[in-house]
């Protein structure tokens, strides 16, 4: 990991150009400011996968059965800024709103990891400088998921993933 600021990516559909080297290591997740705060999605596309969360231990399990915005060629929202008129439930992850959602994250998850006090991965664009690098280290679900409105909900459980770290 390196403090020194990576050549950004122009092809990148997030907006890392301006922020300061290492911000992340340095500003509290609340007080970002709204590009730090979006600049740390890794771009994984993990949190638009259905889970299956047991009710008695806990436990979630992700699956490959992304939301039915999901583009899986982009690994990107194919609707992203009006996407609760279709997906009314997508949530806004916020300082605020972390705490509710961290434990169903990726482990992998750049909001997660912080949350938790832990560094983030070599292969984040905020240190690698390109969003490509997320999808060579095998943290995306880029051209790996079958969508919602192709699987029954009683078959979920034949697409649970295994989780990296
Ligand atoms: S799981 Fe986290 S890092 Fe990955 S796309 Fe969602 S918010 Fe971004
Ligand atoms: S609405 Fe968009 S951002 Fe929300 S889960 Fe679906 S694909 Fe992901």
């Amino acid at each position: 990991m390196t403090d020194t600021a990576p050549q950004t990516d122009r092809d990148d559909p997030i907006d890392r150009d301006g922020l300061a080297p290492g911000f992340w290591k340095t500003t509290r997740l609340e007080d970002m400011s709204g590009a730090e705060w979006e600049a740390l999605c890794d771009g994984c596309g993990k949190c638009c996968l259905n889970k299956l969360e047991d009710e008695d231990t806990g436990e979630v399990a992700l699956t490959r059965v992304a939301c039915r915005l999901f583009d899986d060629s982009t690994c990107r929202c194919a609707r992203y800024e009006v996407r609760h008129a279709f997906v009314p439930e997508c949530i806004v992850l916020s300082p605020r709103t972390i705490p509710d959602h961290a434990y169903w994250l990726p482990a992998t998850c750049a909001y997660r990891l912080l949350w938790e006090g832990k560094p983030l991965f070599d292969w984040h664009p905020l240190i690698s400088g390109t969003p490509e690098s997320v999808h060579r280290a095998g943290v995306s679900i880029r051209g790996a998921t079958v969508s919602e409105a192709a699987v029954d909900d009683d078959d979920w459980e034949d697409h649970i993933i295994d989780e990296p770290v």
